[in-house]
C-alpha cells in the first residue's frame, strides 16, 4: 500500500511493537503520524479512548525522519501530564516534564539539558501552556533549538482549550497562536475530541495551520450502550442500586450529579441503605480529599464514584463499566465526554440517563438567573445558547422513536445508520412499536389557552385547565369557563405531559421564574418566540408516543 511504501515505515512499526508493545495502528493513527514525520501539519479529531497520545508520541521516539529532534507537546492538566510521563518512563522513553509543580533543582536540571547539545535531548518535552507562552528562559533556549534545526514538532493535546468557543478555554491557550510566528518551519499537531465546527475552524486559525491534513475519525463507541430512563424521584436509588447488583456487582462506576449535596446525598444513600462502595467527589471538596477519593476509585477500594461533572477531566481508568447522569447533562457535549469515561479499555459499558422534565427547567432557570459558577456573567447570547443547549439534551431525552446512536452522532455531525446500532440502545433493543403523532391542533389549542389567561399561571395549572379538571384552584379562579378549559382531554395526562414539555423544547412556551418579594421564586409559563410559527401552521408539532399498555 502507499503507506508502506513510506520510507518511516519500517521504523514506525518497529517502534510500536518494540517500544509501545502493541499490534497494530488503530484508526487515523498511521495517518496522523505518517503525516507528522512528513512535515506536515496534521488535525487529529478522535473521540476520548481512540488513542491520540499514540499520535505524537510514537514519532517522538522514532530515529531517522526528517523532522527528528525534540517533540514539545502542550496539555492542560498536570495529572494527566504526570500520567502520560510515568508511563513513558516505564517504557523506556525519555522524557521531560516542565509545569509549576517542578522545584527549582528540577528546572534547573532540564534547562542544562536542553541547553546541551542536540546529543542530550530528551525525546519530548511536556510543558503547560502557561509556560510556554510565558517562560522567557525557555522561550530562548527553543530559539536556540529551532535555529539549530532540533525541533522536532509541537504538539497541541486537547486543542479546544484554545477556542473561546469552546466550553474549557483557556487563557495561556490563546497565546499558542505564537508558535507559528516564532517557529515557521516546525510543524504542528492538534489533538481533540470536540468536534464542534466551529471550535474546529478556531484552532486552524489560531494557530494558523490552514492547510493541515485533517483526520477526523468516527465518534461512535460502539462498546457502549445508551439508555435513557425517566427519572422516578422516590425509586431512582432503588433502580440504580438493583442494576449495580445486578450488572455490575464488583465493577467499577460513575454516578454524575448537578449539585455538590446531592453526590453526597446519593452516595451516602447508596452505602446505607443498599451496602454499596460508593464515595462522593466534587469540586468543593479540600484538595487532599480529592485525591484521596480518586486514588480510592482508580485502586478499585471505591467501587463508585458519584461525581459532579468536575470528576473525570484527565481520568484514565480503563475498565469503568457504568456511567449513570442521576441528572441530566447540560449539553450534548458533556453527554458525550461523561459517557465517553465508560469503557476505554473496548469492553461492553452501559450509560443511562434518567431524565425529568423538572431537571432541564431547573437547569434553564439557573441559566437565566446567570447562576455560572460566577466568573464571568453571562450575556443574553450566552444564555440563548445554553439554553439551546439544555433543549438539546430534552429532544435526546424525549425522542424514543429514533436509535439514540443516531442522535448523539447527529449532534457531531455525523451521519450514521440505525441499522449499526446493532441493539446497542434502548430505542433499538425496545419492540414496542414507537408511532410519531401530530399533535399541532392540541398545540394551537394549548396555545390559544395561555393567551386567554390572565396573570401569573403555573404550568402546572395551565395542564389543569387544559386536561379540564374541576379542582380548587381552577373552580377559584373561573378558569372552568375558559374556551379551552378540557380542551386538552384526548391525550390523556401523560400526553399532556409531553405536549407542554415539547412546546418549550421548541420556545413555543417558556417557564419564566419570578422571585417575589420573599425571596422565593415561582415560574409562570409565557409565550415563547416560536408561539405564532404554531399558530399560523408555519411548523408542526409531534410527540412520541409508545404502542401497547401505557407503562
Ligand atoms: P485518547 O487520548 O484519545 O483519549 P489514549 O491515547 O489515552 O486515548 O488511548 C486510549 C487507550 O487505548 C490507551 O489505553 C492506549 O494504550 C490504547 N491504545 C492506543 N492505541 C492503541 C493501539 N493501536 N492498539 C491498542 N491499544 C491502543
Ligand atoms: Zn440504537
Amino acid at each position: 500500500t502507499e503507506q508502506s511504501s513510506s520510507p518511516y515505515y519500517k521504523e514506525i512499526t518497529r517502534v510500536l511493537k518494540s517500544v509501545f508493545k502493541l499490534e497494530s495502528f488503530r484508526g487515523n493513527q498511521l495517518e496522523a503520524i505518517l503525516a507528522t514525520m512528513s512535515g506536515k501539519d496534521v488535525f487529529v479529531l478522535m473521540p476520548t479512548g481512540g488513542g491520540k497520545s499514540l499520535c505524537y508520541q510514537l514519532p517522538a521516539v522514532c530515529k531517522g525522519s526528517s523532522s527528528s529532534g525534540l517533540t514539545v507537546v502542550v496539555s492542560p492538566l498536570i495529572a494527566l501530564m504526570n500520567d502520560q510521563v510515568n508511563g513513558l518512563r516505564n517504557i523506556g522513553v525519555d522524557v521531560e516534564l516542565w509545569n509549576s509543580e517542578n522545584s527549582s533543582d528540577d528546572a534547573y536540571a532540564i534547562t542544562r539539558r536542553l541547553k546541551g547539545g542536540v546529543g542530550e535531548l530528551p525525546c519530548m518535552l511536556y510543558l503547560t501552556p502557561e509556560k510556554l507562552s510565558e517562560s522567557a528562559v525557555l522561550k530562548s533556549i527553543l530559539g536556540r533549538l529551532y535555529e539549530m534545526g532540533a525541533l522536532a514538532r509541537f504538539v497541541i493535546d486537547e486543542a479546544h482549550c484554545i477556542s473561546t468557543w469552546g466550553r474549557d478555554f483557556r487563557d495561556a491557550y490563546a497565546k499558542l497562536d505564537c508558535l507559528r510566528a516564532w517557529y515557521p518551519n516546525v510543524p504542528i499537531m492538534a489533538l481533540t475530541a470536540t468536534a464542534n465546527e466551529s471550535v474546529i475552524k478556531n484552532i486552524i486559525d489560531r494557530l494558523s495551520i490552514p492547510n493541515c491534513v485533517f483526520l477526523k475519525q468516527s465518534f461512535n463507541r460502539p462498546n457502549l450502550h445508551y439508555d435513557v430512563r425517566e427519572k422516578k424521584k422516590n425509586t431512582i436509588l432503588k433502580e440504580i442500586a438493583a442494576f449495580i447488583k445486578s450488572r455490575h456487582a464488583n465493577e467499577t462506576g460513575i454516578i454524575y450529579c448537578f449539585a455538590r449535596a446531592h453526590c453526597e446525598q446519593v452516595a451516602q444513600a447508596l452505602r446505607d441503605e443498599f451496602g454499596l462502595r460508593a464515595e462522593h467527589y466534587h469540586a468543593g471538596m479540600p484538595q487532599a480529599e480529592k485525591k484521596r477519593t480518586q486514588d480510592q476509585w482508580q485502586s478499585g477500594e471505591a467501587q463508585i464514584i458519584v461525581s459532579t461533572i468536575a470528576f473525570g477531566m484527565g481520568i484514565d481508568k480503563k475498565d469503568v463499566r457504568f456511567v449513570i447522569h442521576h441528572t441530566m447533562p447540560k449539553n450534548m457535549d458533556g453527554y458525550y465526554q461523561e459517557t465517553g469515561r465508560a469503557g476505554r479499555d473496548g469492553r461492553p459499558a452501559d450509560c443511562i440517563l434518567f431524565y425529568q422534565y423538572g431537571d432541564a427547567k431547573a437547569l434553564m432557570e439557573q441559566i437565566a438567573k446567570d447562576k455560572d459558577d460566577g466568573t464571568t456573567p453571562l450575556t443574553e447570547e450566552d444564555k440563548t445558547r445554553l439554553t439551546e443547549e439544555v433543549k438539546k439534551v430534552m429532544e435526546y431525552c424525549t425522542n424514543i422513536s429514533r436509535c439514540r446512536r443516531v442522535q448523539v452522532l447527529r449532534y457531531f455531525n455525523e451521519a450514521f445508520h440505525e441499522s449499526d446500532c446493532h441493539k446497542g440502545c434502548d430505542v433499538c433493543m425496545d419492540d414496542a412499536e414507537v408511532t410519531t403523532r401530530d399533535v399541532t391542533t392540541e398545540a394551537i389549542e394549548a396555545i390559544k389557552l395561555l393567551k386567554s389567561m390572565s396573570g401569573n399561571n403555573s404550568m402546572a395549572h395551565c395542564k389543569a385547565v387544559f386536561v379540564g379538571s374541576k379542582k380548587k384552584e381552577v373552580m377559584q379562579r373561573g378558569h372552568d369557563g375558559l374556551p379551552g378549559h378540557g380542551k386538552g382531554h384526548g391525550l390523556g395526562q401523560k400526553g399532556i405531559d409531553q405536549l407542554f414539555e415539547e412546546l418549550v423544547a421548541m420556545d413555543v412556551f417558556r417557564e419564566q421564574a419570578i422571585t417575589n418579594s420573599g425571596g422565593w421564586s415561582n415560574s409562570y409559563l409565557q409565550l415563547g418566540q416560536r408561539a405564532n410559527e404554531v399558530l399560523s401552521g408555519q411548523k408542526r408539532v409531534t410527540i412520541h408516543v409508545k404502542a401497547g399498555p401505557a407503562s
